[in-house]
């Protein structure tokens, strides 16, 4: 046997060994990389030494590196087992007190080797064979190599075990992964067992098969990710997840289902390999409503015979391959019952709010109808008793019957608002189309509110438009409109000026009426809900002023009803401007507004 047949097999052994060890040890932040380097480490001593061994032909020397690779020897398996543990997520193992317990025996071991020469309990006898072209050791060895050789078979089976164990529990995803791992730990033995228990060469291939091992596993961490995501700790978290999930292949049959997703689909026992079309046979028409498609985002029910309806939303999403071909789909699925459920039970109380709101609005309508007509008795007959009373004889109460009148008719004008707005909530306000000037319904709405002006002390200044021409709309909502803010001007503006500008834009066909006035103004916060109803900035006022708070909110629904819209500008103590902007030509009459179109 030629010297280089010998020795070249481990001396290449050993430049990959070292290589791997640099590659790993350079890339030791990456997860799985660290728990590699000991077993690397180990091996590349076993190799190295036993190369160098090979290179000597004096006893001495070759003993000395014999008893160097044991330094490697006793590594080798208890790094092994340490790996598999953190492997397969079992990193609680790895204590301080059990890594010490570990290294007791390798260091007994190595004792034993570097003071076999004064003892015989390792060797019990050592020679070196000289006889032929190449020289080899004969040797008996004693109990001390056997315990320690047990030792390690016995570490090597557990982390097999362990791996084994992981290979059965994992999913079919990962379990080619886990394969590769459990081949590796299991090569050397083959090995080992040729040199130990068959003693049939004078070389060990024993650190050869090893550095299978490693490179299995390097080539796992590195190229596959192996360890990068740690299968087993991905299950874990796969099965404790809310989620459901759902790998298929490219042949539609389930690769992996989670607990959660077989809770879903109310599905026991093993559904792996089986086709999805088979597992959800119940649901057709959802099979049929995701036929072909890779990536889809819907929400679904689950219709189960003898429970409730459950609702899922789920998204489909392909996967791919590292060549970027499509190799299956994953499918993931979030209960939404509860938040359906909810949504009903909310949609429900909306409903049963506006329909209380209706009949409440329904029931005002026709209660201010039945208030007007008595009413209109009080007032008839206080006018009639007004006129009459000097012929009757009646002179002294003539005040007091004119503080019945006035008072009759505030009321009447406040009945007539409260039936405005619950008309229209009610939905039951029509709109009543005509033509008319502009001006000429401006002039009306002056000749009105002029005695109100005056005896506020305010000034009016009018600026109308020569084209204002007519419009055709409702013609007694915008005199309301217009009569509610100019009244409000007014009884906001003391001594002050009231401008009242009408002008028709061309290109929009609209007129804009603004309503101006430098009386006491709105606070920021009040004018967020003074189109509310009921709403007033203060109830002081009301009893200075008059008023419900119901005139804006007419107003401002009023204004849509004929398709325009309202808006103000206001400062506390400057001044108010509201501006009305309505289509000159309503072209379809709207019915009414309901409640929930008002902004
Ligand atoms: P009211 O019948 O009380 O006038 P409105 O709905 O017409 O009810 O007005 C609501 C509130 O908005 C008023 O009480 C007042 O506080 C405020 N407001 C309306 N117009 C003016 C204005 N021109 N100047 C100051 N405050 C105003």
């Amino acid at each position: 046997m030629k010297i280089t047949s010998i020795i070249l097999p481990v001396l290449i052994a050993s430049l990959i060994a070292i290589f791997l060890l640099v590659y790993t040890w350079q890339r030791r932040t990456m997860r799985g990389a660290r728990p590699l380097l000991p077993l690397l480490l180990g091996i590349v001593i076993w190799l190295v030494g036993s190369t160098i061994e090979g290179l000597y032909f004096d006893y001495n020397s070759r003993l000395f590196w014999s008893n160097i690779q044991y330094i490697g020897i006793v590594i080798v398996p208890t790094a092994l087992l340490v790996f598999s543990l953190y492997f397969t997520d079992r990193t609680s193992a790895l204590t301080r007190r059990n890594l010490a317990l570990l290294s007791i025996m390798p260091l007994v071991t190595l004792v034993l080797v570097w003071t076999s020469p004064w003892q015989q309990f390792f060797r019990i006898s050592l020679a070196l064979n000289t006889s032929g072209a190449y020289p080899f050791w004969e040797w008996v060895p004693g109990p001390g190599f056997w315990l320690h050789t047990i030792y390690s078979y016995l570490l090597l089976i557990s982390g097999v075990i362990i791996l084994g164990q992981a290979y059965r529990q994992s999913a079919r995803l990962h379990r080619r992964q886990i394969g590769i791992m459990l081949l590796g730990a299991t090569v050397p033995w083959l090995a080992n067992i040729f040199f130990v228990v068959v003693r049939g060469s004078n070389i060990d291939y024993t650190p050869i098969a090893f550095l299978i091992t490693g490179a299995a596993v390097a080539w796992g961490i590195f190229k596959v990710g192996l360890v990068e995501i740690a299968p087993i700790i991905r299950k874990r978290v796969i099965d404790e997840m809310q989620e459901g999930m759902l790998v298929l292949d490219e042949q539609n049959r389930i690769l992996e289902a989670n607990p959660a997703v077989l809770r879903m689909m109310d599905v026991q026992g093993d559904v792996l390999g089986k086709p999805i079309a088979e597992v959800m046979a119940r649901w057709p028409e959802l099979l049929a409503q995701f036929q072909g498609q890779v990536s889809a985002q819907a929400e679904i029910s689950l219709p189960i015979e003898g429970q409730e309806t459950r609702y899922f939303q789920i998204s489909l999403s392909p996967l791919h391959n590292r060549k970027g071909l499509q190799t299956g789909q994953l499918i993931m699925a979030h209960e939404i019952t509860q938040q359906k459920q909810t949504e009903r039970s909310l949609t429900e109380a909306k409903d049963a709010a506006e329909a209380a709101n209706r009949a409440k609005s329904t029931f005002l309508a026709t209660m201010s109808h039945e208030l007007r007509t008595p009413l209109a008795a009080i007032i008839g007959y206080s006018e009639l008793i007004q006129e009459k009373s000097e012929l009757w004889g009646y002179e002294k109460i003539i005040p007091q019957l004119g503080q019945i009148g006035t008072a009759a008719h505030s009321l009447n004008g406040l009945i007539g608002n409260i039936l405005d707005l619950s008309k229209i909530e009610a939905e039951r306000m029509d709109l009543v189309c005509s033509q008319f000037g502009v001006a000429a319904l401006i002039n009306d709405v002056i000749i009105n509110v002029q005695p109100q002006i005056e005896k506020q002390g305010n000034q009016l200044n009018l600026k109308l438009a020569d084209d204002l021409g007519s419009m055709h709309t409702d013609q007694t909502k915008v005199r309301q409109i217009l009569l509610n803010l100019l009244g409000n001007a007014i009884k906001f503006t003391r001594n002050g000026t009231i401008s009242l500008t009408a002008v028709r834009e061309k290109t929009s066909d609209m007129i804009q009426f603004s309503i101006k006035d430098d009386g006491e103004g709105i606070s920021e916060e009040m004018m967020a809900k003074i189109f509310q109803p009921f709403v007033q900035a203060d109830s002081s006022f009301t009893r200075v002023h008059g008023g419900s708070g119901l005139g804006l909110a007419i107003s401002s629904r009023f204004c849509q009803m004929l398709g325009g819209h309202i808006t103000v500008e206001s400062k506390l103590g400057q001044g108010t401007i509201f501006v009305v902007t309505l289509p000159a030509q309503l072209s379809e009459p709207e019915t009414a507004v309901s409640q929930s179109k008002h902004t």
